[in-house]
């Protein structure tokens, strides 16, 4: 139980490849809390050309980054939402302290706050090893790993046989640039969160079921 009342409303940040999806989708199972993967909900808008969607499929095509205000508009529209009262789990979002300040404001004006954010890191070589070895399926989105998850029958994906390959964007120079991006943008969140109190550490250098491990009990032994 929080101090604030029965709602957790918890977020997970760290360098790319260091599990953060996983690790949301795990503790939203075992906590019962919706998952809220912000890129997978800006892509939902997209796709139901809702006037965000559009908005942000705009500035992707300009080759821009969307625009803080637009991700939080569409955030909110999904936080103001009734199932998502009890608590969120949340992965992808806030990217920068801008939007992490924001975030606040906004939920402080719905008598809400983050209860937890758990920061996810590990070595530099370990987020390269598993940057380098990601996979993922060309027709259903599923991630893979060439070393820790790998397709049962070697390059057909599990869930719906589409053809499981190696991203474009996963290029070594590409994750040099997200990593770069990563430490000037959102790295900065661990001191915002750690002055708001609600930081929590968690080692991403062991195996998912482990860094599991060490989340469930942060957040249960509060
Ligand atoms: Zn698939």
């Amino acid at each position: 139980m929080t101090p604030e009342g029965s709602y957790k409303n918890i977020i997970l940040f760290g360098p790319p490849g260091v599990g953060k999806g996983a690790q949301a989708q795990i503790l939203s199972h075992s906590h019962h809390l919706p998952h809220f993967s912000t890129g997978e909900v800006i892509r939902d808008e997209i796709t139901r050309q809702t006037p965000l969607g559009l908005q942000v499929k705009d500035a992707v095509n300009s080759g821009c980054l969307a625009d803080d205000e637009v991700v939080l508009g569409i955030v909110m529209s999904r936080i103001d939402l009734k199932e998502y009262s009890r608590g969120f789990v949340m992965d992808g979002f806030p990217r920068n302290v801008h939007q992490a300040e924001r975030l606040d404001r906004l939920l402080l004006a719905r008598g809400r706050k983050i209860t937890y954010a758990l920061f996810i890191t590990a070595p530099v070589e370990t987020i390269i090893t598993r940057l380098a070895g990601r996979r993922i399926c060309s027709q259903c989105g599923l991630t893979y790993h060439k070393e820790f998850k790998r397709p049962r029958i070697h390059g057909v994906c599990d869930m719906c046989f589409g053809k499981v390959v190696h991203r474009q964007d996963d290029s070594p120079e590409a994750y040099r640039d997200r990593l770069r991006t990563y430490a000037e943008q959102t790295l900065p969140l661990e001191k915002y969160y750690q002055r708001t109190g609600i930081l929590i550490r968690v080692n991403g250098d062991q195996t998912v079921e482990q860094v599991a491990e060490e989340i469930r009990k942060a957040i249960d032994e509060q």
